[in-house]
């Protein structure tokens, strides 16, 4: 049973990560949040001990675990302290604003001699786990091309920092493709080499980008096109896996709840696999606590997630600058 402190009073902690800690059997101690009385709100709307104002009051509990969802841009801060208490880690995605900060967080959580994980939810779905499973065994033969339609409507309660604050971490490059970079390289067990992108604001984004579409060149040849948006009420999301003999269409597995569709075209004809629905972010805790008992585990690494803010990156200075960008990993 891990002992867990909350940064930041948002809304995923709400939704999703009270209940997944509690179903994981781990106990939720503290919150942290710039505000007071978000704080005090955020703990008695859901039995938590010890609520804070200031990170630094970490200091004086135990603790073994943190999970860090505020904005983007204070992410770095507070795996620092995190690591500096021995606590592991549980980031919220895009790990920071920029490559150097991400690699400070990996390289002190890895000095601390702690776990660092990100929280790269989507391939803990039924139809990502599936899909590797088949990959590995060739099932789709030579891969030649990945899709993956991952543009959605953000909803009115999130319309805030995400579309118009670039200093905390705004726009839709930072938010979603991240999520398409972690999904890919757990498909196909690789990272784009080079991007070309292009973005724009459809009305929705002021300052910030939200859409984009580019194209990423991987190292074995695969070409995959990754489309990214926020402003896009009933649009469906798909990811697909095309390979020379058959290929892989998952639709409606890009999101927070499981379900969802996967189909496995042949050429002898299509065959729907049957998906399950567990919780995500559960089966993500859980995977978390093996790697934190030295097992083989699933979660998304600090490392994992540095890599794919490295392909967001990138997504953004080739939109930015219209060329070809290399994906540094740093
Ligand atoms: P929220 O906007 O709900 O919360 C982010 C921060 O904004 C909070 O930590 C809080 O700061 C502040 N905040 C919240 N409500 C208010 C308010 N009413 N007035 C002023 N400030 C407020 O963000 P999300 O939950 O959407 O995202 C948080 C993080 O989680 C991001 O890094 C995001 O990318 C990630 N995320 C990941 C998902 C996943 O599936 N892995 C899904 C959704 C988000 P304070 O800490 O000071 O209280």
């Amino acid at each position: 049973m891990l002992k867990w402190a909350f940064v930041g009073a948002s809304n995923i902690a709400s939704e999703w990560m009270v209940g997944a800690v509690r179903a994981a059997g781990d106990e939720v101690v503290a919150v942290v949040s710039g505000s007071a009385a978000r704080a005090a709100g955020f703990a008695q709307q859901h039995g938590i001990a010890h609520a804070l104002d200031q990170l630094d009051g970490l200091r004086r509990l135990e603790l073994d675990a943190v999970y860090v969802s505020n904005t983007n841009d204070r992410h770095e801060q507070a795996v620092l302290l995190a690591a500096e208490l021995g606590c592991h880690v549980l980031c919220e995605k895009p790990l920071a604003l920029d490559i150097g900060a991400a690699r400070r967080m990996v390289d002190a959580c890895r000095d601390a001699g702690v776990v660092m994980a990100t929280n790269h939810h989507l391939r803990h779905n039924s139809a990502h786990r599936q899909m590797r499973g088949l990959l590995r065994t060739q099932g789709l033969g030579r891969l030649v091309a990945a899709r993956v339609s991952h543009s959605v409507h953000l909803r009115a309660k999130l319309q805030g920092w995400r579309i118009d604050n670039a200093a905390a971490g705004g726009g839709v490059v930072l938010d979603i493709a991240v999520h398409n970079a972690d999904s890919l390289a757990f498909l196909l067990g690789e990272y784009p080499v080079e991007v070309m992108a292009m973005s724009g604001s459809s009305g929705m984004g002021r300052g910030v980008e939200d859409q984009a579409m580019s194209l990423w060149q991987f190292p074995s040849g695969l070409c995959a096109f990754t489309h990214q948006g926020f402003n896009t009420p009933h649009a469906s999301n798909r990811l697909e896996i095309l390979g020379d003999q058959a290929c892989l269409e998952a639709r409606g597995v890009l999101n927070q709840t499981p379900g969802g569709e996967l189909v496995w075209r042949r050429a002898d004809g299509d065959l729907s696999l049957r998906l399950d629905h567990d919780n995500l972010y559960l089966r993500g805790l859980r995977e978390l606590h093996k790697a934190i008992a030295g097992e083989d585990s699933d979660m998304a690494s600090g490392e994992d997630g540095l890599r794919s803010l490295a392909v967001a990156l990138a997504v953004r200075e080739s939109a930015r600058s219209g060329r070809r960008v290399k994906v540094d990993y740093a």
